[in-house]
């Protein structure tokens, strides 16, 4: 006789994660997620966010859009700049929310993790608990934990991030370490209103010469949310050993036009978080019998496409909604179907977010200004139309509301 699945083991309590695990419950599927770090509170930290249309089309197969833009700020504009302050170009947001029915928006991490937590519910997430191996069966995967525990599931996912350690036992250990970018993006929040110096609606992305850019967004009435993204050549010349990361940024962006020195003087040292950008070229063999990878583990990008938390929702939606309604029995078969259905589109904002990089890597001023001059001509036409095609494909993020079934306790 055929049986359902009876428990999911989801592998860590980042998005991806958290929204499989929520799209399980919500179709009665007993799930537990197990995290290695020790506390919520840990969990909570990270800077600002954007989310675009086809993140909330996502959410909403879930029911969950409504409480993410409930705390959020939605984006009306996109807006390119040189870094003398020159317009490259302005995307409207107001047309595809409107064609879409969904916003483009930007957050706080913690605010996302604390709307997917609560749905999942804390008593179904194992704080503390470094996931180490798996062994499985024709019945049942069991995952085993550095504290010499175990839990025994129907399958196993593994939404551990971008140094997976599911995906290294998936493996064997024969796997290159993730790809660096070259560049480091200095993530930070600060305390500073006014409509006037940062105004609400607008995602500012400043491309620079000498291997900087600078992007930053109104977060609420008082907050302004930004990231410093310099490139190793451009890094090499910030001291950050005889003053402080702001001081040092300051300096890096001493030429820049307001507001962006204002922004950097009034964060906090502490706040101001580098984080060296990473991706893996797609590859494909996400699943392994019971065993997936989903999120960052399976299809990590880098940042340029604001889409790698998108992408990490939209996947754990697709993998819970195929898991939802299975036997037990076809969960290898499930988990193979949940990689076709993903591979390519994720392939896709993996590679092109890769190459976008590429051009904030040029250093030289000649090369640019004809930057400049691509992104003033192509920008506003044919780099949003494929844009927008990448993010809002038609098929996938666009999927029925999964159905809401008793159990999952
Ligand atoms: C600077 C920067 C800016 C970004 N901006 C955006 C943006 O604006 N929009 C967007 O969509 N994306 C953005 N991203 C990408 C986004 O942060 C990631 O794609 C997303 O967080 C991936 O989610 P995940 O759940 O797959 O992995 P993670 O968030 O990495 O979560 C993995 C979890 O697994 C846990 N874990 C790891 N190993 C183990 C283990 N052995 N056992 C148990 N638990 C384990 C970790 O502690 C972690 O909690 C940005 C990334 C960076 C670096």
């Amino acid at each position: 006789m055929m049986a359902r699945i009876g428990k999911a083991l989801v592998i860590g309590a980042g998005l991806g994660g958290l929204t499989t695990a929520a799209g399980l419950l919500r179709q009665g599927v007993e799930t537990e997620v197990f995290e290695a770090r020790p506390t919520p509170g840990r969990l909570l930290t990270g800077g600002g966010f954007m989310l675009w249309h086809n993140v909330f089309l996502s959410l909403r197969r879930i029911g969950l859009d409504e409480a993410v833009a409930a705390n959020a700020v939605r984006i009306r504009h996109h807006e390119f700049r040189s870094d003398r302050g020159r317009r490259l170009a302005r995307w409207d947001l107001d047309g595809p929310t409107r064609d879409c029915g969904a916003p483009a928006s930007v957050l706080r991490r913690s605010s996302l993790h604390k709307v997917l937590t609560e749905t999942v519910g804390d008593h179904r997430i194992r704080l503390g608990v470094r996931f180490t191996g798996y062994t499985q069966d024709a019945t049942g995967v069991t995952a085993h934990f550095e504290d010499g525990s175990s839990a025994r599931g129907d399958v196993l996912i593994g939404a551990d991030g971008l140094r997976s350690t599911v995906r290294a036992v998936m493996r064997k250990g024969f796997e290159p370490p993730p790809r660096y970018a070259r560049y480091t993006a200095w993530q930070a929040i600060t305390q500073l209103p006014g409509e006037d110096v940062v105004p609400t609606g607008t995602f500012f992305n400043l491309w620079g010469r000498g291997g900087l850019r600078f992007l930053y967004c109104r977060l609420s009435e008082s907050e302004v949310y930004w990231d410093a993204v310099t490139s190793d050549r451009a890094a090499a010349g910030i001291d950050t050993m005889n003053g402080t990361r702001r001081t040092a940024l300051m300096d890096a962006y001493r030429r820049w036009p307001e507001p962006i020195r204002s922004i950097i003087a009034s964060t906090e040292e502490d706040a101001i978080l580098p984080v060296a950008i990473h991706d893996r070229p797609p590859a494909g063999g996400w699943s392994q019998g019971r065993v997936v990878l989903t999120g960052d583990a399976a299809h990590p990008m880098t940042l340029n496409l604001s889409q790698g938390a998108g992408q990490s929702i939209e996947s754990g939606v697709v993998l819970a909604g195929l898991l939802g309604p299975a036997d037990t029995e076809a969960v290898p078969d499930v988990l193979r179907r949940f990689e076709e259905t993903r591979r390519e589109r994720t392939a896709d904002m993996v590679t092109t977010s890769w190459r976008i990089g590429t051009l904030g890597l040029i250093h030289h001023p000649l090369l640019c200004g004809l930057r400049d001059l691509f992104m003033r001509t192509t920008f506003d036409s044919i780099a949003r139309g494929q844009s927008y095609s990448l993010m809002l494909d038609g098929r996938l993020e666009r999927g029925p509301v999964l159905p809401v079934r008793a159990g999952g306790e």
